[in-house]
């Protein structure tokens, strides 16, 4: 498959438990190369965008409000597969159901306060790198 990018995103739950350092050690350790990172403070608006796949979604006001309630960490991640090798390490959405090992597992609280985001494939990891991103940030 080769060397990908994809996007994470410590998410506000796991920035305010002060997680972040831990798991970008976590990814880290698995042989991500972190190519861009920025602490930012979502817009109502801009969190609507991001997520505008799930505005017909039963919790997308919830999703919106939560994503909007503090800090995030937004990442660039590189690796072999990075796209579904992260989705892999994050586990499932639920945090009850996700592996053990995995980051929700040990840092998530419920399902949607789940710690972090991780693009779900490379046409989406391409969308939501450049929503964050510039060029200029992204030059390795
Ligand atoms: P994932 O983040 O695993 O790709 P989805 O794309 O289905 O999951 O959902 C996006 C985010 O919306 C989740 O990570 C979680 O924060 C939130 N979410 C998903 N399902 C629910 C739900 N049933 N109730 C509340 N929040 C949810
Ligand atoms: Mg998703």
């Amino acid at each position: 498959m080769g060397t990908q990018d994809t996007l994470s995103i410590i998410k506000p739950d796991a920035m305010k438990l002060k997680y972040s350092g831990k798991i970008i050690d976590f990814i880290e350790n698995k042989g991500f190369t972190i190519i861009a990172q920025k602490k930012i403070v979502l817009t109502k608006r801009q969190a609507e965008a991001f997520y505008t796949v799930h505005k017909e979604r039963s919790f997308f006001n919830e999703l919106v409000d939560f994503m909007i309630s503090g800090p995030i960490l937004v990442q660039i991640i590189e690796a072999q597969n990075a796209v579904s090798f992260y989705r892999e390490i994050m586990g499932s959405t639920n945090p009850d159901e996700a592996e053990e090992g995995t980051i929700r597992k040990l840092y998530g609280t419920d399902i949607q306060c789940n710690a972090v985001h991780g693009s779900d494939s490379m046409e989406n990891a391409n969308i939501e790198t450049s929503f964050f991103f510039s060029k200029l940030e992204m030059i390795k």
